[in-house]
């Protein structure tokens, strides 16, 4: 069974007169990275907020464990979704940030405290627990949106252009972050970019999305074999 499938996954906006997402069918297996490929409006993040469970899908079906999931909500999806922008607490430590969503869902002090140390330490941040977040460089600050969401255990984890706002070198370090997070915990990922070079070096297979369609899922290994 694979992990997550869209099945002729389809979007409108304004009564048709908007179709963001047009009969995406796709399959990513457990502890795959597939990256949606594509440039700015071809239906990117639609597709993420239909998974996340933000918008619901004009027609078609999306499956977690071989069980559809279109009614069910968000926060029983255990689907976990970063955003672009860093959506940190900037006046708030690193502790309380990774710590809000597990506060608000009502777990016990000494879950959350374990469940942030531990996420901490995946992300190399435990010497910066008591941090303010107005304090850290970005690669830091997006580590610390990752880890809000990684709290949270999903076992998908979507990101949406996660290092379009770093530097280069931030950016970097922030792909061999990502990459150890896929060996170390197996998490199954879905990465949403415009970067080609972002997607080779990420993922295992690539989906090139255009004008809301999928025209092509290749794996990267491919790709990067041609001249
Ligand atoms: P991407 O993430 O690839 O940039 P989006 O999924 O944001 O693309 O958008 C896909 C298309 O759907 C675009 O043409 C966009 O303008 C349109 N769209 C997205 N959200 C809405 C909305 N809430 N209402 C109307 N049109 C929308
Ligand atoms: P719960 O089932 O824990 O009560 P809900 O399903 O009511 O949570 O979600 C509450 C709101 O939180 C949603 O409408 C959505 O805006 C946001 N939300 C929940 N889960 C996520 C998530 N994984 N990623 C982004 N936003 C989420």
């Amino acid at each position: 069974k694979p992990k997550l499938e869209l099945v002729s996954l389809c979007k409108e906006y304004d009564n048709g007169s908007v179709i963001a997402v047009e009969d995406i069918d796709l399959r990513v297996e457990a502890g795959e990275t597939v990256a949606l490929l594509g440039s700015s409006g071809c239906g990117k993040s639609t597709t993420l907020n239909m998974i996340v469970g933000l918008e619901s899908p004009t027609s078609g079906d999306i499956q977690i464990d071989g069980k559809s999931v279109v009614s069910v909500p968000p926060g029983r999806r255990n689907v976990g979704l970063v955003f672009q922008d860093y959506a940190v607490f900037t006046s708030m430590t690193v502790r309380k940030n990774l710590a809000f969503g597990l506060e608000v869902r009502g777990k016990y002090v000494l879950e959350i405290n374990r469940a942030v140390e531990e996420v901490a330490e995946l992300l190399g941040m435990s010497d910066k627990l008591e941090a303010r977040a107005r304090d850290l460089g970005g690669s830091e600050l997006q580590r610390v949106a990752i880890g809000r969401t990684l709290v949270t255990k999903p076992s998908i984890l979507l990101l949406d252009e996660p290092l379009s706002n770093l530097e280069t070198s931030a950016r970097l370090a922030m792909r061999r972050e990502l990459r150890r997070l896929q060996s170390e915990i197996g998490l199954t990922i879905i990465y949403v970019t415009h970067d080609q070079v972002e997607a080779l070096s990420l993922a295992d297979r690539i989906a090139v999305m255009n004008a809301g369609r999928i025209l092509q899922v290749e794996k990267a290994s491919t790709i990067c074999a041609m001249p």
